[in-house]
């Protein structure tokens, strides 16, 4: 079973309990437009282009027979200077399963584990509850927008120690205009975490003028009752990555930030960068 992945990312230690080792998974059925992570949206490879870093050289147009090269009609593997490196590579999970295996005693160790984030590792359904099934017994937390079936959502909750979940828009009407899916699967999804009892910590982004408002923020806190909760800062370094992907960065300027006291609205939330 062939899966794909963006990034590995070792020692990550605000991905879940103690210190662990986070594989991103490529493909998300949302669009956030304050998304942090766009080269993790589409489920096809992309590359990635550092201009600070490009001499100009021209040696990315030579022919390459590596069928992503020919895809994207550019090669990194000749980029002398590693400013063109590809974001999305496919892995057999059983292959996957073996590589990540021999980090788990150091990462045991460590009160860690295995987490899996992306994009979002539920649009790879079959793979990431295979790949969860061979880590085990290791530590296992997902990180997730929510939004799955029920039932994929339900095995995925089954195999995992622990979930990160993100509740970012309350009212249907505005999640689905500003993120463009509906949220009912993501709200009955929570409430799944909440009955299940299952160790979890949910995360809200604080984008100003959108998910930062005393409304929004009041109905969340609301549905999440005494859970613990990460409210995220805006990250104002998201758009330079858009551009070395040549895309746009879709949430253009943001508003000032709330002045009221967005911690207080909860019972038990604290704030942390994103
Ligand atoms: S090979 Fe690398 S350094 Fe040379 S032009 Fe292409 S991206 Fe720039
Ligand atoms: S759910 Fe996460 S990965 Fe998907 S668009 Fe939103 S912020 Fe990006």
């Amino acid at each position: 079973m062939i899966g794909t992945i963006f990034d590995l990312k070792e020692f990550a230690i605000h991905d879940g309990p103690g210190v662990r080792l986070t594989v991103f998974l490529k493909g998300c059925p949302l669009r956030c437009p304050w998304c942090h992570n766009p080269e993790g949206l589409s489920r096809i490879p992309q590359l990635m282009w550092k201009k600070e870093k490009c001499t100009g050289c021209g040696d990315c147009q030579q022919p390459c027979d590596d069928p992503v090269c020919k895809k994207l009609h550019r090669c990194w593997h000749h980029c002398p200077s590693g400013a063109l490196s590809l974001r999305g590579e496919s892995w057999e999970v059983t292959d996957l399963a073996d590589k990540l295996r021999g980090y788990a005693p150091m990462l045991g160790g460590m009160d860690g584990g295995f987490t899996l984030s992306g994009g979002e590792p539920l649009f790879q359904p079959e793979f990431s509850l295979e790949l969860l099934r061979l880590l085990k017994p290791a530590h296992l937390c997902m990180e997730t927008s929510g939004f799955a079936n029920e039932e994929i959502f339900g095995k995925a909750l089954n195999l995992l120690d622990y979930i990160i979940m993100d509740v970012k828009i309350a009212d249907p009407a505005l999640h689905k205009k500003i993120i463009g899916v509906d949220n009912a699967p993501i709200l009955n999804n929570v409430r799944t975490v909440l009955a299940s009892q299952k160790p979890h910590t949910f995360r809200v982004p604080l984008i100003p003028g959108i998910t930062d408002t005393k409304d929004n923020l009041t109905a969340i806190s609301n549905l999440v009752g005494d859970s613990k909760v990460e409210l995220l800062e805006y990250n104002p370094m998201a758009p330079a990555k858009y551009k070395m992907l040549s895309m746009d960065y879709p949430l253009g300027e943001v508003q000032k930030k709330q002045d009221f006291d967005r911690v207080s609205l909860f019972a038990n939330a604290t704030i942390m960068r994103m």
